[in-house]
């Protein structure tokens, strides 16, 4: 498999990826727009392209994602799509019904130029029922910056300022980024133990991880409404989660309705879950419920029990650019060595500055004495090269890292986006107090296998 990936590495100035780690803008744009409720996200593309987006939530979730496609073929390519979306428009609001449709334009689309907002305006739209787009050119950026031109459109096209006189109303807005519905869930109960009410969009949860009733349900009970985008407008501030997937949006809020914003990492590990519930606190003046103190004591008791298993291990991180940030924060706090950190997004996007990515890794290695490898817009290729030259005792990543483990030999464990060769993830939160210790468990069980199986007889132990 990948036994023939070469120790020496040599200078790559351009040409593509070899093993990327990240997939295309719509992918992620799909994504955030199931996250509205009843809503049918819409490829302005070719069916292959709808497939493959479709097909790749579908196998990561586990449950049917709905999406409808423009269907273009060559006189599309030729004469721009903008017939064929008035025609999808009509059609799917005649036979799927949605409330909402959020259309998303793919490669070819956004090489033709076709003009989406005009076609929108052009097209017949019943009563009551919304249309609105995102741009996804998929020669920029990866699935979070899909994810993230989609969570902004949702302000742009409907977030609005009710209240008069600069007014707002007591709850939060909360943007949770590209994370599991069950990340979504945690991070709504952890806002709810603290007495604070909210808005969280997109909102995947009871949409993608809906139960099995023995009915079909098209459009699931989950997502966020229109009137609650509407809303978001009149909170009093807005927390954004990943600067990546959600700070534009944040920002956008900012502008149009004025509502002040916090960007901070995905809750993921003690520290990001701390400064999660201190904003919460500061914005307004709540304590930290008991509840979520002893949530707390039992992941610090948990991490002084298991330290012993982590300390000075080296790990190698790599996935989507917020959930790789907070997750070298939490291995540092567990006394690892991440001495490799990658992202396949580019580090520069969304107003972070160019290698804001790598500046705030490398920020956290240094103050932690670690030295290390970071990039971002990498390549798995580039990754197992650096293991090959200094080997790790953990590999944390996404399906693909499972090549690397195996021409490695190095224990395995899944996480972020997408996770294809294993189930039930989406329904186990890595957010909050709860998730961190689900990752020792992991982490922990990873590192511990190997040692069992390593182990000679007479070392071999009952506990450890
Ligand atoms: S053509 Fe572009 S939008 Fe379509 S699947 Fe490929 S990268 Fe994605």
């Amino acid at each position: 498999m990948l036994e023939y990936t070469p120790k020496e590495m040599i200078k790559r100035d351009s040409g593509g990826m070899i093993n990327p780690a990240k997939t295309c803008q719509p992918v992620g744009a799909m994504y955030a727009a199931l996250g509205i409720h009843s809503c049918l996200p819409h490829s302005h593309g070719s069916q292959g392209c709808c497939s493959f987006h479709r097909m790749h939530l579908t196998r990561h979730f586990r449950d049917p994602i709905m999406a409808s496609t423009s269907s273009f073929t060559e006189g599309a390519s030729v004469f721009g799509g903008g017939a064929n979306l008035k025609t999808s428009i009509k059609n799917v609001f005649a036979i799927y019904n949605p409330d909402v449709i959020a259309i998303h334009t793919t490669c070819l689309s956004e090489t033709i130029g076709d003009d989406i907002p005009t076609a929108i305006r052009q097209s017949e739209i019943p009563e009551g029922k919304v249309v609105f787009h995102a741009n996804t050119p998929s020669y920029q950026g990866s699935h979070i910056t899909g994810f993230s031109n989609m969570t902004n459109a949702m302000v742009t096209y409907f977030s609005e300022t009710k209240l008069a006189d600069g007014k707002k109303e007591k709850f939060v807005n909360i943007i949770p980024g590209f994370v599991n519905p069950a990340d979504m869930r945690e991070i709504k109960r952890l806002t709810e133990e603290m007495g604070i009410k909210y808005i969280m969009f997109p909102d995947t949860s009871g949409v993608v991880d809906s139960p099995m009733t023995g009915k079909f349900e098209m459009y699931p009970s989950g997502g966020t409404t229109i009137p609650e985008l509407k809303k978001t407008g009149d909170a009093k501030f807005t927390i954004s989660l990943g600067r990546f997937a959600s700070q534009m949006a944040a920002e956008s809020l900012e502008k149009k309705c004025k509502i002040p914003f916090v960007s901070l990492k995905e809750p993921i590990g003690i520290k990001a879950t701390d400064e999660f519930l201190m904003a919460l606190r500061g914005a307004f003046a709540t304590e930290i419920p008991e509840s979520l103190e002893c949530e707390r004591g039992q992941l610090v008791d948990v991490m002084t029990d298991t330290h012993f298993h982590f300390h000075g291990k080296k790990v190698a991180i790599f996935g989507d650019p917020d959930v790789v940030t907070a997750m070298t924060e939490f291995c540092l706090s567990l006394g690892m060595l991440p001495v490799h950190v990658l992202t396949g997004t580019p580090g520069g996007a969304l107003g972070s500055g160019l290698g804001g990515f790598e500046q705030e890794v490398k920020a956290m290695l240094n103050e932690a004495g670690v030295c290390g490898n970071v990039k971002a817009a990498g390549d798995l290729f580039t990754l197992h090269q650096w293991i090959k030259n200094e080997p790790v005792d953990l590999l944390i990543g996404n399906t693909y890292g499972k090549y690397i483990a195996r021409a490695e030999d190095i224990p395995f464990v899944r996480f972020g986006f997408p996770i294809l060769d294993r189930a039930i993830h989406p329904y186990m939160p890595v957010t909050g107090y709860r998730g961190a210790l689900r990752l020792i468990e992991q982490i922990s069980d990873a590192l511990l296998d190997r040692c069992d199986r390593d182990a000679a007889d007479e070392d071999f132990e009952l506990v450890m």
